[in-house]
């Protein structure tokens, strides 16, 4: 008899896995989704190994098997072990990361006749169990719970005891059917006037808080909006929209979702170009690699290059190459809705090859895709972070686009991996190739390319278009000297007469500006009081289209106060500028100017990412005014002028990537203007010209701010010279939060002490949002060569957040 390693579905099942014993009827594969009895329950596992003997002395046994055929390959869980030792997350949630959409179902036992049941003297059973068999013979399985609905539970269970003692019917296990979401969601809407709402709200306020929220979330949107999006955003249950069902003030009605349009385009093959010499030198490295069976290592590419330089086209060709190789790719995108250029390029030049994963998917077609991915119906599998665990079989390149990007590190929930780490895992277990391309690399990538544990490839220039070829000129205003000169417009003097100019030209300009919203505080000309968010502390920003104030950190939202709350005063002022404001600010400078607005503010609808970028490229717009999406890999020939309104925005957070961020943004962001023919201008203002990232961001001077940072990074010890793990604490009561925190620092010092270990330990204080929806923050740094090492045998209590590598320090 044989034993299997199993990692249980169980969140205290962690790091390990459990020995079970194998019932000599059933033949185990290494890979495959079991049942097992754990504690009084049965729950999914997936067998990690097969030996000879168990890990403890008594064992129980598998209870049976989910799927014949294995759910994962050897190298997805040799790359499983490693994502749960490495982020330190239980063994079955990193799995969890490759198994197939839906999954985590339930278990349910249907039972089946025998083969003796046909030939069984019928006489000898009583009605009820002629019943069931009868039923069976028709239906061919019926589930226990739908034997109970029939007889009631007690009675069932013993019809059916009794027909499984007589040999008549057998009983299995297996999952649930996957259900396919319906295409319908419901939608909650307003039975009253926003007006009346609102004053239903105020009435409700104290004596029923969540109802109050829902109701003032519900007027401020003015219009019907996905349940499940409503009770999110308001922090409310079931309970709270049945309490206002029922008193007649709201009511659900099921509206019809459509897919993404994207999917079912039709996508016209496009011959490609001929490539430049440098195209062609970096390509060569890579095919060469490519064709080059490994042993041990993985081959990792950074394609370092300008914007617009022609990276992509060294993508597609290297991916042509790995097919023609009989091999298959994975190409990671920042975010599928931003990057609508990108996909439609890959998705020609691999027509009904590319599969495309994307979030919006219901889970039945997300389970459909993931099948189709297994058996090799696609060359090219493109998505977000999570499509690095899609099943490709013989993976042979996969393909990180802007690998700077923060998206690629999962932030919200365990496993809290890095695509880009695990990629470079997957591949050393698989022997596939990585390319990361980015124009501004990643501090980190750059290093290890310095190193030699990347190889550099890079692509200088531009690509000449009609004879332009040079990066746009950028021009840095100091906003300083505009006040001196008495401008207090948000626009500088320089900026206003370039957009007066492009405008005149008929051409189009970006204007970009990282925060949302109208103004973006409100304050007490009398007291000074702030209205700040009451769960997060943080300023309110006032949105003008909506006449509301907005937490940007968990959208709580207010109507505007007539008195200040401090001291009665109705002198409130509105400070700062958000997008909204520069729309009204360039439609009152140039009056009748077409213009467009791209944030998270018009961007909830399904396709509307679409809809703005078809309609600015179809030049129905003069200006386009975003965030950051506007900054993302969009190729917009039109465009010659990008303003930046201010280049501060992120540049003062304390965070040590700051200054790279500003100059990764910086860089996108100019990196729009000028792709046609017609040369680009960039403007951009700041109140500090004089900082590096800003400095060396204006002359596209990546080598000098790399320079820099390396040597920041070096004298404090930051990445890539040490490793950051950052522990998390959250409470809704501040002095337990900081207790907590004390007591785990007190501990780990003792430890690092003890043991001699080279672990700074940063902390424990409140993180820069010290409170977010309601909880207090506080946090540990440890830094050092190997920090995961001290926290691997240290079990953290309940409620801590650890996380490996961590991107956001805030
Ligand atoms: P990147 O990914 O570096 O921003 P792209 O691959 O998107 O650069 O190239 C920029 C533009 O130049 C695109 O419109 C692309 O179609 C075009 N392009 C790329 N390579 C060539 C080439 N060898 N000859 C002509 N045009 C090219
Ligand atoms: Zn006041
Ligand atoms: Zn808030």
């Amino acid at each position: 008899m044989g034993y299997a390693e199993v990692a249980v579905n169980s969140p205290v099942a962690q790091r390990r896995t459990f020995s079970y014993s194998i019932p000599s009827s059933v033949d185990l594969k290494v890979g495959q989704a079991v049942w097992v009895p754990f504690g009084s329950r049965v729950l999914q596992g997936i067998v990690f190994e097969l030996t000879d003997y168990p890990a403890v002395e008594e064992t129980k046994e598998v209870a049976g098997v989910i799927d014949p055929r294995p759910v994962l390959s050897p190298a997805q869980m040799e790359l499983a072990r490693w994502i749960s030792e490495y982020y330190l997350a239980p063994l079955f949630d990193a799995a969890a990361l490759m198994l197939p959409p839906g999954f985590e179902r339930k278990l349910v036992t249907p039972f089946h006749l025998s083969p003796e049941s046909s030939t069984a003297a019928v006489n000898s059973l009583t009605s009820e169990q002629k019943q069931l068999l009868n039923r069976l013979r028709k239906e061919g399985k019926v589930t226990q719970r739908a034997v109970e609905k029939a007889l009631g539970r007690k009675k069932a269970r013993m019809v059916l005891s009794q027909l499984l003692r007589k040999g008549l019917v057998t009983k299995s296990q297996e999952l649930e059917k996957v259900k396919v979401k319906p295409k319908v969601l419901p939608y909650l809407h307003l039975a009253v006037e926003a007006g009346v709402a609102q004053q239903e709200a105020e009435r409700l306020v104290n004596k029923a808080p969540r109802q109050a929220a829902l109701l003032e979330f519900l007027a401020s949107k003015r219009r019907p909006t996905p349940l499940e999006e409503a009770k999110r955003e308001a922090h409310c249950a079931s309970i709270t929209v049945k309490a206002l069902e029922d008193k007649g003030l709201v009511f659900t009605e099921g509206v019809q979702v459509l897919r993404d349009p994207l999917l079912h385009r039709i996508f016209s093959p496009v011959t490609p170009p001929t490539l430049t010499a440098a195209q062609e030198a970096a390509l060569y490295q890579i095919q060469a690699s490519l064709r080059q069976p490994r042993k041990d290592g993985a081959a990792v590419f950074l394609l370092y290059g300008v914007t617009g330089s022609g990276k992509t086209e060294v993508y597609l060709r290297a991916l042509a190459e790995a097919v023609a190789l009989g091999k298959r790719g994975i190409v990671l995108v920042p975010e599928i809705a931003l990057t609508p250029q990108t996909i439609e390029r890959f998705a020609s030049r691999f027509p009904h090859r590319v599969a495309i994963l994307h979030s919006q998917l219901s889970l039945g077609e997300q389970f459909d895709e993931w099948q189709r991915i297994r058996e090799g119906a696609f060359d090219v599998v493109i998505g977000p972070r999570g499509a690095i665990f899609a099943p490709q079989p013989s993976l042979g390149l996969i393909i990180i686009d802007e690998e700077h990007e923060w998206t690629y590190k999962q932030e919200e929930q365990s496993p809290r991996y890095h695509a880009r780490k695990v990629a470079l895992k997957l591949a050393e277990l698989s022997g596939a190739v990585v390319v990361l391309g980015s124009a501004t690399p990643d501090v980190e990538s750059f290093h290890h390319a310095q190193t030699g544990r990347y190889h550099l490839l890079q692509l200088p220039q531009r690509i000449t278009r009609g004879g332009v070829s040079s990066l746009p000129e950028i021009e840095l205003v100091d906003m300083r000297q505009e006040l001196k000169a008495g401008n207090r417009s948000i626009f500088s003097r320089s900026l206003t007469k370039a957009i007066a100019e492009t405008l005149a030209a008929n051409e189009q300009a970006i204007l970009f500006l990282n925060r949302r919203g109208t103004y973006t505080f409100v304050q007490c000309r009398d007291c000074g009081f702030v209205l700040r968010c009451r769960r997060c502390d943080l300023p309110l920003t006032y949105h003008a289209t909506e006449e509301m104030l907005v937490c940007h950190q968990c959208n709580y939202r207010r109507s505007v106060p007539l008195h200040c709350p401090g001291c009665r005063s109705k002198r409130i002022k509105f400070l700062g500028v958000g997008t909204q404001r520069v729309e009204e600010e360039v439609a009152r400078i140039f009056p009748g100017t077409r213009l467009l607005r791209w944030d998270r503010d018009v961007t909830r609808g399904k396709n509307s990412h679409q809809r703005i970028l078809d309609k600015f490229l179809a030049h129905q717009a003069d200006i386009l005014i975003g965030t950051q999406m506007i900054a993302k890999g969009l190729d917009l020939p039109e465009v010659t002028l990008v303003g930046i309104i201010s280049a501060d925005t992120i540049l003062h957070f304390p965070e040590f990537r700051a200054g790279e961020r500003t100059f990764q943004l910086l860089s996108q962001v100019a990196g729009r203007a000028g792709r046609g023919s017609s040369p680009g201008r960039v403007i951009v203002q700041t109140y500090t010209p004089e900082h590096y990232a800003i400095a060396y961001g204006a002359k596209h001077d990546y080598a000098s701010l790399y320079q820099q940072e390396i040597v920041f990074r070096q004298q404090h010890g930051d990445p890539p010279f040490n490793r950051l793990a950052s522990l998390i604490y959250t409470h809704t009561n501040a002095d337990i939060c900081q207790r907590e925190a004390k007591r785990v620092y007190h501990r780990l010092r003792e430890k690092v002490d003890s043991e001699g270990m080279n672990i700074t330990l940063i902390g424990p204080c409140p993180m820069f949002f010290q409170k977010v929806r309601g909880r207090f923050r506080w946090q540990i740094i440890l830094r050092g060569s190997d920090p995961v090492h001290l926290l691997a045998d240290l079990r953290l209590p309940q409620g801590w957040v650890v996380d490996i590598d961590p991107i956001g320090l805030l």
